[in-house]
């Protein structure tokens, strides 16, 4: 039904108007629900008092999901420009490394804006969360989601894992996102199943970029972020998992080499000392690591732990 509600008891316009027509053909709004939230203090207290806090372009208070690999989970509602480095080692509560210890210097990543954000990395912890700063540096504030991450994430994962979200979401009406998400999908997977190779990533960076330009709305426009953001800071992953074959940080099952459960191992320099290719480091008493990139794969450290703390 076309439907135009005129002024009261005026007659509505007639087609050739744009046929546009709310709810139930009335006017209508629609906003989240964070913004109709900050409606009634703007009345009560004025805009002044809402502008006096939070950045110029971005005046106001700001609520973020946190998420992942910290201590405090949960909505934090927080003045437009604080820095993603006091909302998460402060009011975070920190950050929970492998072993589930809060150690800051796990630090990996931290996605923005839901699964069509961008990651930030450490360099941008002293970054204002903002929506000038945020897209300065091809991320959004978008939905307030924050997923911290910790260094036990693979990132190439972590990309698969939000493109399998939009591609599920994209409604097939434009061809550059139903089958330009499709593409990376299937590329992601290659890339995490061991199949990559340098190709694949090229011809992934070429799709997202086709994708952003050329997708009708704003989900196949921001659809590629997570793969743009990711390619931008952890090329290197992307490149260890289609030339070495490794997965740095032990995710893809595909690629996995051994590992070492932190909160077994006895630091009895066992594994270490047979390693072949000296992969193993550690010291005396204490939890010891497999370097991924360095590892051979052949199994030595899995028959020596008489712990059980090495698993694949
Ligand atoms: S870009 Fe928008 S319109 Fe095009 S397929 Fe994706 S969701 Fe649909
Ligand atoms: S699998 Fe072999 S190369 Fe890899 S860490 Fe164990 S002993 Fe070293
Ligand atoms: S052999 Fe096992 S317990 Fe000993 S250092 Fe290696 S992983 Fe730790």
């Amino acid at each position: 039904m076309h439907s135009v509600e005129g002024k009261r008891g005026m007659p509505s316009p007639k087609p050739p108007f744009p046929a546009v027509s709310g709810l139930w053909g009335k006017s209508t709004t629609i906003n989240n629900v964070e913004t109709l939230a900050s409606v009634p203090s703007i009345i009560l207290k004025g805009a002044a008092e809402y502008r006096s806090v939070g950045t110029e372009n971005s005046p106001g208070t700001k609520t973020f999901a946190v998420t992942g690999c910290v201590a405090n989970t949960g909505l934090v509602e927080v003045p437009f420009g604080t820095t993603l480095r006091e909302i998460i080692f402060d009011i975070a509560g920190g950050v929970i490394g492998p072993d589930g210890e809060v150690d800051n210097s796990q630090f990996k990543a931290a996605q923005t804006g839901g699964p069509s954000g961008g990651c930030l990395t450490a360099e941008h912890l002293d970054l204002p969360m903002d929506f000038d700063s945020l897209r300065s540096i091809g991320a959004m504030v978008g939905s307030g989601g924050l997923v911290v991450m910790n260094k036990s994430t693979c990132m190439v994962n972590t990309a698969r894992f939000f493109m399998q979200f939009t591609q599920n979401e994209s409604c097939g009406k434009c061809t550059p996102c139903r089958e330009g998400t499709k593409q990376m999908l299937a590329l992601l997977d290659d890339i995490c199943e061991g199949k990559g190779t340098p190709e694949s990533v090229a011809l992934l960076e070429e799709t997202a970029k086709a994708v952003s330009k050329a997708s009708l709305c704003g989900l196949g426009k921001t659809a590629p972020n997570p793969v743009l953001s990711t390619l931008r800071y952890f090329r290197d992953e992307y490149m260890a998992h289609v030339n070495n074959k490794v997965c740095p940080a032990g995710q893809c099952k595909a690629l996995s080499k051994p590992h070492i459960d932190p909160t077994k191992c006895k630091g009895c320099t066992a594994c270490a000392r047979k390693c072949p290719v000296n992969a193993i480091s550690g010291t005396v008493k204490n939890p010891h690591v497999i370097d991924q990139m360095a590892c051979i794969g052949c199994g030595t450290c899995l028959q020596t732990c008489k712990f059980g703390a090495i698993s694949k």
